[in-house]
């Protein structure tokens, strides 16, 4: 039977008869004695060297000038809209096809997600949409971006790289630039993905990842925000430092501001985490590959990355034939011990954004009907 035929060759793959979980942390290198350094110091907490060498090797290995460790992926992106100045009633374009995460930053602002639709072969925000929804109903103001329809500001666009396959983030910048919007991608998937050689995080004013435990590399919990805008990373190290004005010993805060910090222990895991990176990124891709032939001999795709750009296969995705056959895909992989997930639902089918802006929609409802992610995880060979 052919459900029996893919189980066992999803064991096989990953070398289990046990439960297989959809994207385990793997912690083979120098976690444990960086850990211990940070206990031995007594430096855990949110001052420490851990913190400072990781900001500075994950702005080397994007490329970036600068990056800012935070908590989490979710306060990342907060932190990014109010970088560029998103403020109550401003409105930031995002896809309806993301995690929650996404559109819970914007909402955080007081702004209003505006959801356009993604293409289907990216699964990020369409440049067509994108184009169509400006130009049919926005004017550029003093470089201000107003839309028509509500008479609000666009203050940020914010495009997500799904499962780590790159949006068409080039033909994004360039039409958010004609309008005079900023970009902040959602690159919490896209770690080491790439477009043209350049990383995914580096095309935009300013980029965000998370360290989650479910994510490429992880910090137990944690973020980052990379830009190459000097002026935009001090603003983000300062509204996520409590505004704290330096001084030797004096209390003083200049603004409301938020207590984000990444911890020395979290950095202490994620720099021992980016140093394997490499080993990672290699072993999925190849996995990716053994899942590939066997699922083509199938008639079911594997999901790849468009041309010119590199994904890093963080979560491997099936494309189904249709909603039951998705439904039959996920019922008996996960009836049979094996982790697989749909997509998504789209954002405004959550209570939360079911009265924001949104165009039709079809790419995404496509892709939400069709997607699952199967076992992703890193697979030490040795
Ligand atoms: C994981 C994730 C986030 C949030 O990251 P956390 O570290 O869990 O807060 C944001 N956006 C997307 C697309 C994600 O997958």
């Amino acid at each position: 039977m052919k459900e029996e035929k893919i189980i066992s060759f999803i064991r096989s793959l990953h070398k289990s008869d046990a439960f297989i979980p959809l994207h385990a942390p793997y912690f083979g290198g120098n976690e444990k004695k960086y850990l211990n350094e940070c206990i031995d110091s007594t430096f855990v907490s949110s001052v420490g060297p851990f913190v400072n060498n990781f900001e500075k090797e994950i702005a080397k290995y994007v490329d970036a000038q600068h990056a800012v460790a935070v908590v989490n992926g979710t306060s990342a992106i907060h932190t990014a809209l109010e970088v560029v100045g998103v403020k109550e009633n401003d409105e930031v374009i995002t896809q309806a096809l993301t995690f929650v995460a996404t559109a819970n930053a914007i909402a955080y602002c007081k702004a209003k997600p505006l959801f356009i639709d993604v293409n289907k072969e990216s699964m990020g925000l369409s440049p067509t949409a994108l184009k169509t929804f400006l130009e049919e109903n926005t004017t550029v103001k003093n470089g201000v971006c107003i839309n028509s329809l509500t008479n609000r500001k666009i203050k940020a666009c914010l495009p997500m790289h799904t499962f780590g396959f790159p949006c068409r983030i080039v033909e994004i910048c360039d039409i958010c630039e004609a309008f005079g919007i900023p970009v902040i991608e959602d690159a919490a998937e896209a770690l080491g993905s790439s477009v043209n050689g350049k990383k995914i995080g580096t095309f935009g004013t300013i980029g965000v990842f998370s360290f989650n435990g479910n994510k490429l590399i992880t910090a137990g919990g944690g973020g980052a925000l990379v830009t190459n805008n000097t002026k935009y990373a001090q603003k983000a190290k300062h509204i996520t430092t409590t505004g704290k004005k330096n001084h030797p010993f004096e209390f003083f805060h200049d603004e409301l501001a938020y207590n984000y910090r990444m911890p020395n222990l979290n950095a202490a895991l994620i720099c021992a985490q980016l140093e394997q990176i490499e080993v990672f990124l290699k072993d999925k891709r190849e996995l990716a590959n053994d899942y590939r032939s066997f699922f083509e001999a199938l008639g079911v795709t594997v999901r790849s990355e468009e041309e010119n750009t590199k994904a890093n296969y963080w979560l491997i995705c099936l494309e189904l034939n249709n909603k039951e056959e998705r439904d039959h895909y996920l019922k008996f992989l996960n009836q049979n011990e094996i982790m697989a997930r749909p997509i998504w639902q789209l954002m405004y089918k959550l209570p939360m954004y079911e009265n924001c802006y949104r165009d039709d929609q079809k790419n995404a409802q496509y892709l939400e009907d069709r997607i699952i992610n199967i076992p992703s995880s890193y697979r030490n060979n040795g």
